[in-house]
């Protein structure tokens, strides 16, 4: 066999989705583990979505689309962008996809060049690293510390531009952290990109859920200079407890879109059909489900994040959105737990997952070997269990 390709080589499998199958693994097996690994709702698919996906097979929507998706999940995109975040796109300026990460992937394609350089703010979704390398980019990682909330300055951007640099992947609210940008910090963001005249992979994928009666601004809606640099990615996945079904979409510059259009035609063709039309009623629906699921992952938020900061050794920023707590784990860095020296977020998780039957992902692969991420993207029940679990582990 001829060697196989460099770059595919070089790429690290998935963090998330390995602990997630090991997790479902063991429970396959009969062991009494609780999984926390995976970003992924538990509320079923609401029923008026999957009505809709029905239907369109009922009806025979089952033949190939546009490539970019239909005009109908087009329109409903382009009103979500307007009602919910005071956008004006045209279908022109859409893309809908195989799921929003491969929105962010074909978004990446579009735009790099190979050795251009693209800045991710750490600790960010461990798909990122990887998906820029897969490009054939370089990442540029800028730590963001517990004590920054986690978040990008606009200093620290402006210090990490290079002639090379091509676009910043800002990830808002945040998967790992659970951080929310007001508006002023992406103003600060905005100047610095429009002034290197950088590309902004705005991924709002968790746009929806957002705690404390806050309120979200989309960095593409400061002004015509930063939206025509802004390539946004959602999806259905976590505002409609739809991630098997796999619809995202793009909402860019036409001429971003028109590159786009031609790769996809020739990779994937398009999105699957009946869960484009799922997508449509998803969309278009008054939004009162997820207000529902909203609530229900407030809830469980407020719960982990006292219990968690009640435990002694680790200890939790409290999250504005998305589903995730990211738990600090420093001050048990060089300790002996259940036989095994803890030397980082690794060690930790492995040895919690063996002794402690939960499973939770370090955050090595998020930039930043300190934390472990919790998601409370499951029932209060299990979040209840799990932190039992932790403090008796943390208590022997
Ligand atoms: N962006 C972020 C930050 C995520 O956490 C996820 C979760 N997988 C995605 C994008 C991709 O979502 P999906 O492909 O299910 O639409
Ligand atoms: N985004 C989710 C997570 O971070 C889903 C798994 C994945 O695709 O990484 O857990």
């Amino acid at each position: 066999m001829k060697s196989l390709s460099t770059i595919a080589s070089n790429v690290q499998a998935s963090t998330t989705l390995a602990l997630d199958a090991l997790y479902k693994e063991m429970k396959a097996n009969g062991v009494d583990v609780i999984g926390f690994a995976a970003g992924e709702p538990d509320f079923p698919t609401p029923d008026y979505i999957k009505y809709a996906g029905m239907a369109a097979i009922v009806h025979d929507e089952t033949r190939y689309t546009p490539a970019t998706g239909t005009l109908a999940l087009k329109k409903a995109v382009c009103k979500r962008l307007k009602e919910d975040l005071g956008l004006d796109y045209e279908p022109a300026n859409i893309v809908c996809s195989s799921g929003a990460k491969h929105c962010l992937y074909i978004a990446l394609r579009a735009i790099i060049n190979p050795g251009d350089e693209v800045i991710i703010p750490t600790p960010a979704w461990v798909t990122y690293n990887e998906m820029v390398k897969m490009v054939g980019a370089e990442p540029v990682t800028i730590v963001c510390t517990e004590a920054e909330n986690f978040k990008l300055t606009p200093e620290k951007l402006e210090a990490a531009i290079t002639d090379k640099t091509k676009c910043v992947m800002l990830n808002n609210p945040s998967n790992p952290t659970g951080m929310l940008y007001s508006r002023e910090e992406l103003q600060g963001i905005a100047d610095v990109c429009v002034k290197h005249d950088l590309f902004i992979i705005a991924d709002e994928i968790y746009y929806k859920l957002l705690y404390d009666g806050r309120e979200f601004t989309s960095i593409a809606s400061l002004g015509e200079d930063v939206k025509e640099l802004t390539i946004i990615i959602n999806g259905v996945s976590k505002s409609y407890a739809m991630t098997g079904w796999r619809i995202g979409y793009i909402a860019a510059d036409k001429r971003v879109v028109s590159v786009m259009s031609k790769y996809l035609s020739h990779s994937t063709g398009n999105p699957s059909a009946p869960a484009q039309a799922a997508s449509v009623a998803a969309l278009n629906a008054p939004q009162d489900t997820v207000e529902e699921m909203r609530k229900a992952f407030e809830k469980r938020r407020d719960y982990m994040v006292e219990r968690m900061n009640q435990i002694p050794g680790v200890s939790c920023l409290k999250p504005e959105g998305a589903f995730y707590v990211m738990m600090n784990i420093s001050k048990l860095i060089g300790k002996t737990l259940h036989g095994q020296v803890i030397n980082n977020a690794d060690d930790f998780g492995d040895i919690f997952l063996k002794e402690g039957l939960v499973c939770i992902v370090p955050c090595t692969g998020f930039g930043d070997p300190n934390f472990l991420r919790w998601s409370y993207a499951t029932s209060m029940e299990n979040i209840k269990e799990g932190l039992d679990r932790l403090e008796r582990f943390l208590a022997e």
